[in-house]
C-alpha cells in the first residue's frame, strides 16, 4: 500500500486513532511532566540512540543539577560529562553544553522555536529539531526516528532500504503528510510510543495496535520482514593496551582525551590500539611516549575488559606500569593528572576505563595497599 491509496479521511482516521491510543497508553516518563523547551531539549538529546528506560535513570539527576540553560552553560564540561557517565555517546553531552553556551551568548539563553534555527544547534539533527519544534513549540513538523520509520514501513508496506537517505526523506515526507493540523507534537510522540511499545522490532503485539486493520504488513503477515535494512558489515575488533602507571606515593597517572577525539573530554588510563605485529607491552611503551612523553616499564597484567561500541569492538588489556624515564607532558591528550585510586570515581570515564578503575580500587581495598 502507498500513502496515495489512503484518502484524506483515512489519513485523519489513522492520526486520530494513534493519538487516542496514546492518550490511554502513554508511559509515565519523567520528561512528560512539567514541560519546558529546555526540558524537552535535554530529554531528546538523551533519547538519541538510547532507550527511554535508560534515559529515565539519568534525566532527573541531570535536571536536578542543571535546572536551566544558564546552570548548564555555567558548569564545567567535566561536570556535565560526569553526570552523563554510563549513558554513552558522549558527544551529545558536549553538544548540549556547547549549545547552552551559544544560546546564553547569542539568544538570551532561550531555545529558538523555529525548526531551522533548532537544527543549527550543535547535536540537533532533523529528528531532534522536529521533536523539539513540535513538542515544545507546537510547530507542525514531523519527528521521524527509528520507531516511526518501523511503524510507517509496516503500515504502508514500504520495502525500501531504510538505511538509505532517499528512503528516510520519503518517510519524513509521509510523516509530514500525516500530521494533524493541531497538536503535531502529540501525534509525533504517539507514533514514537507505538513503535517503542507495540510495533516493536521483534514480536510486535499487533492485537493491541490501534491501526491493525489498516496495516499492510499485518495483512500480508510480513511484520518481521519490515523495515528492510541493508545488512551491516562485520564489526572490526581491536586489541587496545592501557597503562595503569603507579607513582611512588600510590597515585595513578590518568590522561584526558582530546575534545575532538571519540570519547573526548573523558579521562582514561593512557594507551592505545596495537599495531599489526606489535606486542601489548611494546604498544604501551610506544603509546606512552607518543601521548605523554614518558618511558614506562610494563609489569603484570591487571585486567582485561571486553567492550563494544557502535562501529567496532575492543579487548582492553590493562597493565600495571611504572615510570622509568621523563616527566609527563601533553603531547597527544588534553590534560593529565596523578590521582589516588579512591578519587578516580570523581572523574568522568568511559565504561571500559571505569571497569579498570573498579578493579584497581577492589584490588587496593583487598590488599590494603597499592594493587
Ligand atoms: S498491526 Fe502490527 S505491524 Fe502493523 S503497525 Fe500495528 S503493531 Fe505494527
Amino acid at each position: 500500500m502507498d500513502l496515495s491509496q489512503l484518502d484524506s479521511q483515512e489519513r485523519e482516521e489513522l492520526a486520530r486513532r494513534v493519538m487516542d491510543w496514546f492518550a490511554g497508553h502513554a508511559r509515565d516518563l519523567p520528561w512528560r511532566h512539567d514541560r519546558t523547551p529546555y526540558r524537552v531539549w535535554v530529554s531528546e538529546m538523551m533519547l538519541q540512540q538510547t532507550q527511554a528506560a535508560t534515559v529515565a535513570r539519568y534525566y532527573q539527576r541531570f535536571l536536578a543539577r542543571f535546572p536551566t540553560i544558564e546552570a548548564l552553560a555555567a558548569a564545567p564540561l567535566e561536570e556535565v560529562l560526569k553526570l552523563w557517565e554510563g549513558l554513552g555517546y558522549y558527544r551529545r553531552a558536549r553538544h548540549l553544553h556547547q549549545a547552552a553556551r551559544q544560546l546564553i551568548a547569542a539568544n538570551d539563553g532561550r531555545l529558538p522555536a523555529e525548526y531551522d534555527a533548532l537544527k543549527s544547534l550543535p547535536g540537533v539533527g532533523t529528528y531532534t529539531a522536529g521533536a523539539i519544534g513540535s513538542i515544545a513549540f507546537g510547530q507542525r513538523v514531523a519527528a521521524v526516528d527509528g520507531n516511526v520509520r518501523r511503524v510507517l514501513c509496516r503500515v504502508l508496506s514500504i520495502d525500501d532500504d531504510v538505511t538509505r537517505s532517499a528512503t528516510r526523506r520519503r518517510l519524513e515526507g509521509i510523516a509530514t503528510t500525516l500530521l494533524p493540523d493541531q497538536d503535531a507534537g502529540t501525534f509525533n510522540e504517539a507514533l514514537i510510543e507505538l513503535g517503542a511499545t507495540v510495533c516493536t522490532s521483534r514480536n510486535p503485539t499487533c492485537q493491541l495496535c490501534p491501526v491493525a486493520d489498516l496495516c499492510g504488513a499485518r495483512a500480508a503477515n510480513e511484520q518481521e520482514a519490515l523495515p528492510v535494512r541493508r545488512p551491516r558489515g562485520k564489526r572490526p575488533h581491536y586489541d587496545v593496551a592501557a597503562a595503569v602507571t603507579i607513582g611512588a606515593d600510590g597515585a595513578i597517572l590518568v590522561a584526558k582525551r582530546r575534545l575532538d577525539d571519540m570519547l573526548g573530554g573523558l579521562w582514561e588510563f593512557p594507551g592505545g590500539k596495537c599495531e599489526d605485529g606489535e606486542s601489548l607491552p611494546v604498544c604501551l611503551m610506544r603509546e606512552m611516549e607518543e601521548e605523554l612523553g614518558v618511558t614506562v616499564g610494563v609489569g603484570s597484567p591487571l585486567t582485561v575488559v571486553e567492550h563494544a561500541y557502535t562501529h567496532f569492538s575492543i579487548t582492553l588489556h590493562a597493565f600495571c606500569c611504572r615510570l622509568i624515564g621523563g616527566q609527563p607532558c601533553c603531547l597527544d591528550c588534553a590534560d593529565f593528572r596523578w590521582v589516588f585510586p579512591s578519587d578516580l570515581d570523581e572523574l568522568p570515564m568511559s565504561a571500559a576505563d571505569r571497569r579498570i578503575a573498579q578493579v584497581l580500587v577492589r584490588k587496593g581495598e583487598h590488599r590494603g595497599t597499592d594493587p
